[in-house]
C-alpha cells in the first residue's frame, strides 16, 4: 500500500487503500497534492499515463471526485483525503513508503476561494509547503512547487521574466496569495540552498481548460457558463485589463518537463502562454464561439487586479524545450464542448 489504512483512519476521510501491482525498476512512485483540483488531476492523469504510481493528496476545499473518478478504478492510483496543513498520517511521514517525486499543488487558485478564508489560503502556502518540503527531504524525493505570476503582483516590467521581483501589496486581499507563494518560494529555495531537497519551481500563467469548477469563479470558466447559460456576463471593470491563457495541457506538459530537468535547477521557471488578449476580446471571442444572446454587463473591478500579464517563456524554452502548442480557438472550442457536456451541472458564479 501507499499509505495504510490505519493512520488514515484516525480522521473521517475517504481513502481508497489498494494492494500495489509489483513494482517496476525506476518506477516513479508520485505525490500530488491538490491531485483532485483542475491542474491536479490532469497532473495524475499524466502521471498514471507514463506509468508512475499515484498519491493524490486533496482537502476537497475546490477539488471535486468527479475529476479524479475515472482514476480510482487503476491499481496504481489512491487517493487521501488530508489538508496538508495537518499532521500527515504515519505511513506518509515515516512509513515505508517512499516517494520519488512530490507535485505540490494544493491552494486554491481562483481569487474568491482563497480569498474567502485567507488565514487558511496563507497557511496552505506556509505550513503546506514547509510540511510537503519535510516530507521531502525524508523521502529524497524531488519537489515541484507550484507558483504563480501572482508573485509579480500588478507588474510594472512588461512581459514579466523570472528575474523581475514583482510588485506586490502584503496588505491587499490578494496578498494571502501572492505573498504565500512568495514564501512558499522562499523556503523551497532555502530547502534547496541547504542541501535538504531537491526542487523546482514553476510560476505558472493563467491556465483554463476542462475540469475547472462551473463555479470556480475565474474569468474563462466565468464566461463560458454565463454564456451557455444565456445569462449576463460580467466583465470587472472596463475589460481593458489584459491576460495570456494557458491551455492546460501545455502547461501539464511543461510542469512534467521541468519536474523531470536537470537544468532548470536554482530558479523559478514561468509556464505560460504569451499570447495576450484583453478581457474583452476573450468575452466577444465566447460569444462568437457559443452563438450566445448573453448581455455584457460591468462590474466594480476588485482591489489589486492586475492590469496587464503576459510571461516571457524564455527560459522555459531554452532549458526545457517547452512551448505552448494549443491555439486559444483550440482550447476555447475544448472548454466550450466540455462544459456543454457537463450540461445539467453548468450553475455560472453567484459569488461565495
Ligand atoms: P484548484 O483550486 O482547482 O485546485 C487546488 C486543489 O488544492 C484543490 O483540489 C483543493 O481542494 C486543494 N487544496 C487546497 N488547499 C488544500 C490544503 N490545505 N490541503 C490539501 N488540499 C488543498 O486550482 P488549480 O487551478 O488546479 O491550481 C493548482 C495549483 O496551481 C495551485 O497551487 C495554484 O496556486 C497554481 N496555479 C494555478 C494557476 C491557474 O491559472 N490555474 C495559475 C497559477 C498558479
Ligand atoms: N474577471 C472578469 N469577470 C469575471 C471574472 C474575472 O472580468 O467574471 C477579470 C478579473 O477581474 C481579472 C481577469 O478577469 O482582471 C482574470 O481574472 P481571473 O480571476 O480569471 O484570474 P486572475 O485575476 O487571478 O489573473
Amino acid at each position: 500500500y501507499l499509505v495504510d489504512a490505519t493512520a488514515a483512519r484516525r480522521k473521517p476521510i475517504a481513502f481508497t487503500p489498494k494492494e500495489q501491482p509489483v513494482m517496476q525498476k525506476d518506477q516513479k512512485i508520485a505525490l500530488v497534492t491538490g491531485g483532485s483540483g483542475f491542474i491536479g488531476s490532469h497532473i495524475c492523469e499524466a502521471l498514471l499515463a507514463e506509468g508512475a504510481r499515484v498519491l493524490c493528496l486533496d482537502n476537497f476545499l475546490t477539488g471535486r471526485r468527479e475529476n479524479i473518478r475515472h482514476l480510482e478504478r487503476d491499481d496504481r492510483f489512491e487517493l487521501l483525503d488530508c489538508d496538508v496543513i495537518d499532521r500527515l498520517p504515519f505511513r506518509i511521514r515515516g512509513g515505508r513508503t517512499r516517494f520519488t517525486h512530490i507535485y505540490h499543488l494544493a491552494c486554491a487558485a481562483s481569487p474568491p476561494h482563497y480569498q474567502a478564508d485567507p488565514e487558511h489560503t496563507m497557511l496552505t502556502n506556509v505550513v503546506g509547503t514547509r510540511n510537503m518540503l519535510h516530507l521531502a527531504e525524508q523521502n529524497g524525493a524531488r519537489l515541484l512547487l507550484t507558483s504563480t505570476s501572482e508573485v509579480y503582483g500588478d507588474p510594472e516590467v512588461h512581459p514579466q521574466s523570472e528575474d523581475y521581483r514583482g510588485w506586490v501589496s502584503c496588505t491587499g486581499p490578494r496578498a494571502c496569495y501572492d505573498e504565500g507563494k512568495r514564501a512558499a518560494e522562499t523556503l523551497a529555495f532555502d530547502y534547496l540552498r541547504n542541501a535538504r531537497a531537491e526542487v523546482r519551481v514553476a510560476r505558472i500563467f493563467n491556465t483554463y481548460g476542462p475540469r475547472m469548477r462551473p463555479d470556480d469563479g475565474r474569468v474563462v470558466s466565468n464566461v463560458i457558463c454565463q454564456a451557455l447559460a444565456g445569462e449576463d456576463i460580467t466583465i470587472y471593470g472596463d475589460g481593458a485589463q489584459t491576460r495570456s491563457f494557458c491551455y492546460v495541457s501545455d502547461l501539464v506538459d511543461g510542469l512534467i518537463r521541468l519536474m523531470d530537468s536537470d537544468k532548470a535547477v536554482g530558479f523559478p521557471v514561468n509556464l505560460g502562454n504569451p499570447n495576450e488578449l484583453t478581457v474583452s476580446d476573450l468575452v466577444d471571442r465566447v460569444l462568437a464561439m457559443t452563438n450566445s444572446r448573453s448581455r455584457v454587463i460591468h462590474t466594480e473591478l476588485p482591489e489589486d487586479d492586475p492590469r496587464r500579464r503576459k510571461p516571457d517563456i524564455g527560459r522555459a524554452r531554452e532549458l526545457l524545450d517547452w512551448e505552448p502548442k494549443v491555439s486559444l480557438q483550440q482550447g476555447l472550442e475544448a472548454t466550450i464542448a466540455w462544459f456543454r457536456q457537463e450540461g445539467d451541472i453548468v450553475e455560472p458564479w453567484r459569488g461565495v
